[in-house]
């Protein structure tokens, strides 16, 4: 049932290292072969082997309208024809700059770039080179891309600062990386004890890369609290809960608001965007206007804008999209989690929006110490049953899923008793 994905995985090893151009794709932490993909239509994605799925992974997030929305494909067709990319200004950036600068009362503008990675490393460049400081925070378990000093993990001992997380990232650049517990305030203020030289706190403030795990709202004013005393930026870096967990992201659902985000994903609606916003006072230090460098060839690519803007105004112009998905995405993880109790499984289920996760353990992890001891086989278990019956959820407990607009409540609950099935096996 998986031959055609086989053979493909096979010669995709031959010439593209581990078969896959991002790891989490290869299915390392859950085994097995991952399905190639040979077409997406609504909800569902079909492999190489003719399989369907229903897709809760949605490109990792991006797509909010499932695929090959419609209005958005028209868009982009419109826009190729008139060339795929200028090096030069065009009206489409500002159309979409405009959009998010409405949407958000703190915003004034936006700088696009290609992917998260990007938007967040260029951040971090801006609050560095406002705040004079050098220092980063960040926490455990928040994924914020792959640039060099973010890529760390705990030191040894009680040190603060962080060291390499991977080979080919020198320990000079992490050394001004300093790691933190996540939802841990105590932690939180020690960092600020110990350095003085803090440029800005960066979060993910539903954090989606350890499962899904909100931070509280305390802690969120902690980290307020704290920038504000001590000179530092808060940076959201909602690059997958932006447009996602409300309009606005979570910055809309929070009380403690940022003085930086940072966007990808959703404002791209599949296409390579990122982008990164502030206050005027703040991006004016930017290049040109200021001296703070950065650049890209491609960034505002006019077809990616145009699917971003496009996706962007029906978010907007239907505010009950969000009511809509938060009711699809609670009947499945409460679905989940009934049907788990029926067969005495301890299950943890989470929602944000359109966002959840789910953890196979006794009590809701709040950081990613507690997301380690989940049963990770059982959630290997569950993944490998449930995409052989046609869903298609992330492959790692350490990932969230993503409900889009096209699921309906029968696909739902169809969902739900396959997971039933499953369990029963347990
Ligand atoms: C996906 C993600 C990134 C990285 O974005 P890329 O487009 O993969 O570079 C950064 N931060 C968060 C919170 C993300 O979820």
């Amino acid at each position: 049932m998986f031959d055609n994905s086989v053979k493909a995985y096979t010669q995709a090893c031959e010439v593209i290292p581990g078969g896959v151009d991002s790891p989490v794709r290869a299915f390392k932490s859950v085994g097995g072969t991952p399905p190639f993909i040979a077409r997406g239509e609504g909800a569902y994605m079909y492999d190489v082997d003719g399989n369907k799925y229903l897709d809760f992974v949605q490109s990792w997030g991006p797509l909010i309208f499932g695929h090959c929305d419609k209005d958005i494909e028209t868009a982009v067709m419109k826009t190729v024809k008139n060339g795929l990319s200028f090096g030069a200004p065009t009206e489409l950036e500002t159309l979409l700059a405009k959009e998010i600068v409405e949407m958000f009362d703190h915003i004034d503008k936006v700088r696009f770039v290609s992917s998260g990675t990007e938007a967040v490393m260029s951040a971090i460049r801006l609050a560095r080179g406002v705040t004079g400081k050098d220092d980063i925070l960040k926490f455990e378990g928040c994924y914020h891309g792959h640039s060099d000093s973010l890529l760390v993990q705990a030191g040894s001992g009680l040190a603060t600062f962080g060291t390499p997380s991977s080979p080919g990232v020198p320990a000079d650049l992490t050394k001004h990386t300093l790691l933190c517990e996540y939802n841990n305030i105590e932690n939180l203020k020690k960092c600020f004890e110990d350095s003085d030289d803090i440029s800005c706190i960066i979060i993910e403030p539903v954090a989606g890369n350890m499962g899904l795990v909100p931070a509280s709202q305390e802690f969120l004013q902690a980290c307020r609290e704290l920038c504000d005393a001590n000179g530092a930026l808060l940076i959201y870096d909602e690059v997958m809960t932006g447009f996602r967990v409300s309009l606005t992201g979570a910055s809309g659902i929070l009380d403690a608001q940022a003085d930086i985000i940072t966007f990808g994903k959703v404002i791209g609606a599949g296409m390579p965007v990122g982008a990164f916003a502030s206050s005027k006072k703040i991006m004016d230090h930017l290049s040109p206007d200021g001296t703070v460098y950065q650049a890209g060839t491609l960034s505002g690519n006019p077809v990616a804008m145009s699917a971003g803007l496009t996706s962007l105004r029906k978010l907007k112009a239907n505010p009950s999209i969000y009511n809509e998905l938060s009711d699809k995405t609670l009947r499945l993880v409460n679905g989940f989690k009934r049907v788990a109790n029926e067969n005495n499984i301890p299950l943890q289920v989470n929602a944000r929006g359109s966002m959840f996760g789910f953890f196979f353990c006794e009590e809701e992890p709040t950081n990613i110490k507690e997301v380690a001891k989940c049963d990770f086989d059982r959630f290997a278990k569950f993944h490998h049953e449930m995409l052989k019956k046609g869903f298609y959820f992330a492959c790692s407990q350490y990932e969230a899923g993503f409900m889009s607009t096209v699921v309906t409540n029968e696909e739902i609950d169809a969902c739900i008793s396959a997971a039933s099935d499953v369990m029963k096996d347990f």
